[in-house]
């Protein structure tokens, strides 16, 4: 049996208690140490390692959102958030000593939030303290309704160098269901602008909308292949608990009409000659994101900032942590 170990930011006292010899046995540095001692697994070898990093603030929760976004209210924290970051990767650092990051995925909430200068900022700490692959696929959520051509122009010249587009459809009225703040003149508008600044881009759909026929299905996949985006995300809207939605459920298409709309997918991203490698996820060849990939194979991921969890790996043993999920009590 593999032990799992979940542990929280600052519950350092949760760590096995084997004598390290440092004089904080709290620290850091004392927590890597006890997880190189001898445990009931031995691995050949550590798997890729990824970086996540989450942004927790959207400009309005959206009805059936059940991620970890809280909706802005006033002027956001943005340097003390990112200051908070930092001493949450600084402190992790003894976990992950020696190894380099495959791949860095900055998610949330809404990460095109973050002022051009923040996220500078914050590429900039990863690769201060971090050893990034020549390579490293940098990928970055962003939310049509927060595009400024600068900013992501601006992005880009950052180092990010795939940007991940939440379209959801391109339909005003399901727009509009969605409690979504885009219409659809600025979800063309977005992909546009990722188009002119990123060879490499995935936007995400829903379909199953509320009160969405097939052919409104077909038309929102038909608008989103005109782009020809190297990457597709469909995702089947689904009722979360402790949502807007599941307390008031929309009128849905039902089970036949939304897996009719599934088998629609399926062709249509076949006949366009996208691969369909994982669940939701489609893509060109040579376009499948490497930060998912890893957390499918079973890779490892240093999560920080709200809410973020990690999966790490020693020897002899693997971790998982999970960081306060409020923005507040995170900082
Ligand atoms: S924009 Fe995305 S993360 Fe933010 S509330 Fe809506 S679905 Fe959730």
């Amino acid at each position: 049996m593999i032990p799992i170990k979940l542990v929280g930011m600052g519950a350092e006292k949760k760590t096995p208690a084997i004598d390290t010899g440092l004089a904080d046995p709290r620290s850091p540095a004392a927590s890597a140490l006890a997880y190189l001692q001898p445990g009931a697994i031995s691995l050949a070898a550590l798997p890729p390692l990824s970086l996540y990093i989450h942004y927790p603030w959207c400009v309005r929760k959206c009805p059936y959102c059940d991620f970890n976004s809280h909706e802005a209210k006033g002027e956001l924290p943005e340097q003390a958030y990112l200051d908070a970051v930092r001493l949450d990767l600084e402190q992790s650092l003894p976990l992950i000593w020696g190894r380099k990051i495959h791949t860095v995925f900055i998610g949330g909430g809404t990460p095109s939030l973050m002022s051009a200068a923040g996220l500078d900022l914050l590429l900039s700490m990863v690769r201060t303290l971090l050893p990034l692959e020549i390579d490293a696929e940098i990928s970055m959520e962003a939310n049509p309704g927060t595009f400024e051509a600068e900013k992501f122009k601006s992005y880009r010249a950052s180092g990010v160098n795939r940007l991940s587009i939440g379209i959801q459809s391109f339909n005003a009225d399901h727009l509009k269901a969605l409690g979504r703040i885009h219409d659809d003149g600025e979800a063309r508008r977005a992909v546009e602008i990722a188009q002119a600044n990123f060879d490499n881009f995935n936007l995400d759909l829903m379909y199953a909308l509320p009160t969405q026929t097939l052919a409104q299905a077909e038309a929102d996949l038909a608008t989103a292949l005109s782009f020809a985006p190297p990457h597709l995300s469909l995702y089947h809207l689904t009722m979360e608990p402790n949502t807007v939605f599941a307390k008031y459920p929309p009128v849905l298409p039902d089970d036949d009409a939304s897996a009719d709309m599934q088998d629609m997918i399926a062709a249509t991203m076949a006949r366009h000659g996208y691969q369909h490698y994982e669940v939701s996820a489609f893509a060109q060849p040579g376009q499948r994101a490497r930060h998912n990939l890893n957390y499918w194979q079973f890779g490892d991921y240093l999560g920080i900032g709200a809410g973020a969890h990690s999966k790490l790996s020693f020897p002899h043993r693997i971790i998982r942590q999970a960081r306060f999920k409020q923005p507040a009590s995170y900082m």
